[in-house]
């Protein structure tokens, strides 16, 4: 499979062998040419087949954008007209993913028909939910070994952190409580700055997450430690914990 908003933009003119000021009907007629110039089946060895198969997937390919005015003005990087039907109408699409529900909406990218549960409002228009998918990935760039190192530092940074908290604020009395009251989300923030800084600012989907893993890794055996110690220190480390976490995790998204 080809993704057509990554081909050099006339390949699928080539690969139909029509110019690109090609009237519809002539697209038409000559996909229909080509259709009966490859057919595998008709072929008796298999490279030749396999040339065929190769040579209709990619002229099928080009006629499923071509051969939709809209998908070709979008392909053409023209504005995609309303389609009209023979009473002077616009004429209403199926969205490509509910076959059921009519609309006049097309993606502003790849030209397929979305209904409104399918449209995703972005500040170049209407696009589908697989195009934005598509961007997104561009934006969420993270390595693979980024979690881990998300996980790693939170782990880190948590377990060295969780008990001089524990003892510094257990230790100044009730007091402490109002310090990790206005500590934690600060607390939040540093922790956030660390680990973006240490996964190269980079942005993925599942790093807050493991980000998340790693402190409460961390942090779970000081508040294990803690609570068997008894007093003050559990309550006021885990109030801390709470806001860290409620302050990093967005920032981390
Ligand atoms: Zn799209
Ligand atoms: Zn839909």
């Amino acid at each position: 499979m080809t993704d057509s908003s990554r081909q050099p933009a006339k390949e699928h003119y080539r690969t139909l062998d029509v110019p690109e000021d090609a009237a519809q009907e002539e697209i038409a007629q000559q996909y229909q040419r080509l259709l009966k110039l490859y057919q595998p089946e008709l072929l008796e060895s298999p490279e030749d087949r396999a040339y065929a198969e190769q040579k209709l997937t990619a002229v099928e390919e080009a006629y499923a954008v071509l051969g939709d005015p809209a998908r070709r003005a979008i392909y053409d990087g023209r504005p995609a007209p309303l389609a009209v039907g023979s009473d002077g109408e616009p004429e209403s699409l199926t969205c490509a993913n509910h076959p059921d529900r009519e609309t006049l909406l097309r993606c502003n990218k790849c030209g397929n028909p979305i209904c409104m549960e399918c449209a995703v409002r972005t500040p170049v228009g209407y696009r589908c939910t697989n195009c934005v998918r598509e961007q997104q990935n561009i934006y969420f760039n993270a390595l693979g070994r980024d979690n881990i190192v998300a996980l790693g530092v939170g782990f880190i940074v948590s377990l060295i952190g969780a008990p001089i908290i524990g003892f510094l604020l257990s230790s100044i009395g009730f007091f402490g409580f109002f310090i990790a009251f206005i500590a934690g989300s600060g607390a939040g923030t540093l922790l956030a700055r660390i680990i973006r800084r240490a996964v190269g600012n980079r942005r993925g989907r599942k790093l807050p997450h493991f980000a998340l893993a790693g402190t409460l890794l961390g942090v779970a055996p000081w508040a294990l430690f803690f609570l068997l110690a008894g007093g003050r220190g559990f309550l006021t480390m885990l109030i801390f914990a709470g806001l860290v976490i409620a302050s990093a995790f967005p920032q981390l998204r």
